[in-house]
């Protein structure tokens, strides 16, 4: 009998639209080529069973373990959801090979989730929709994992394909593919700084968007008009959380109106918008981050900006095609510790 199932997921970058998916606004990720490919077995006990091309030594958990801030919590995570879905009805052996830098803001934790799913849907034939798969996975991080992110990653890496962006509503979780440009490469560039969204400050950047929604009343604070904001009583720090969201979900809606009209010029100098309000607002960036991010602008970047949850991680930059290489060949040498990971573009 061969019960082996395989799914894959991509790594996705996040183009514009930082900490706005827990906030009822907009972001605009794409699929990346990198990704991650999950082979699963279901076992008769309940054990799970990991080996990754990550990780040296495997990890054996029980599928009733809680977190432990261990690698292979997401993994246990997902096979727990699978079986609370009814997809898998005990442990299961996995191997994972993944080109997703991990703790990169690259999404490999969603990745990881949204494939070991696909895999358990697989096996048992289910009629799970992509997007059924996305709010579990999201499920895994925020009940499991207690990572309280947004549906962005899972969304991004559950239904994107290469070649274009998704301009994803959160609030109305409705999405449209948004073609990127084939004159420009998104180039993603690791910083060298990883980061842990486990490790508290992304959640604390959570909790000052919470206070600032208890204040305003509302789930929305990406729908808080803001001269109400800049009006309001709300203390200093979270009054520069709510003015980012604010701003960042503006700034969505003008890089895909920018994208439409083909205006790259418009749509870099919003990331670089973007870049100033994470690094001043938000406080989420970091001073080796922010001088990758000028030196890209300065050597010919149409626009650029860190990526992801922040505090670590990637940057993206937009860069004409015919000067990628000189400009990337610069970049790097004026940043040793920086690497080229990935280009996406249009056809
Ligand atoms: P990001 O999603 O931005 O890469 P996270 O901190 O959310 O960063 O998720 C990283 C975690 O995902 C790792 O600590 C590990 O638990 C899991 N992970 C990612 N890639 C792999 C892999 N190849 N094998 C096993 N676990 C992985
Ligand atoms: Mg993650």
């Amino acid at each position: 009998m061969n019960d082996v199932v395989s799914a894959s997921a991509p790594g996705r970058v996040n183009l514009i639209g930082e900490h706005t998916d827990y906030n009822g606004g907009m972001v605009l990720p794409a699929a990346l080529n990198i990704g991650l490919e999950v082979s699963l077995i279901p076992r008769s006990d309940s054990a799970v069973a990991v080996s990754s091309d990550g990780y040296d030594a495997p990890a054996i958990r029980d599928v009733a373990d809680d977190a432990v801030g261990g690698w292979s919590d997401p993994c246990v995570g997902a096979i727990r959801e699978a079986n609370r879905l009814g997809l898998l009805d005990a442990g299961v052996t996995l191997d994972l090979v993944s080109s997703i830098p991990a703790g990169s803001g690259l999404s490999s934790s969603a990745a990881l989730i949204v494939a070991i799913l696909k895999a358990a849907r697989t096996y048992a034939g289910a009629d799970l929709t992509d997007i059924d798969i996305a709010i579990a996975a999201r499920r895994v991080e925020n009940d499991y994992m207690g990572v309280p992110c947004g549906i962005m990653d899972q969304m991004t890496v559950a239904l994107a394909s290469p070649g274009s962006a998704m301009a994803l509503d959160t609030k109305r979780m409705e999405y449209a593919l948004i073609p990127l440009p084939a004159s420009h490469d998104m180039v993603v560039l690791h910083s060298g700084i990883t980061r842990k969204l486990t490790d508290g400050r992304y959640a604390a950047r959570k909790q000052e968007c919470d206070a600032a929604k208890r204040f305003f009343g509302t789930e929305d604070l990406c729908l808080i008009e803001e001269e109400t904001v800049r009006g309001s009583d709300l203390a200093d720090v979270p009054k520069r959380r709510a003015l980012h969201c604010v701003s960042e979900n503006a700034r969505v809606h003008s890089a895909i109106a920018a994208l439409d009209a083909g205006d790259i010029g418009e749509f870099g100098a919003v990331m670089n918008e973007s870049h100033a309000s994470m690094r001043d607002l938000f406080e989420m960036s970091l001073p080796a981050i922010d001088a990758l991010v000028n030196d890209a602008v300065q050597i010919g970047a149409v626009g650029a900006r860190l990526t992801g949850g922040g505090f670590g991680g990637c940057i993206v930059a937009c860069i004409a095609k015919e000067e990628r290489e000189g400009w990337l060949g610069e970049v790097l040498s004026r940043h040793p510790d920086a690497r080229f990971i990935d280009a996406v573009s249009g056809a």
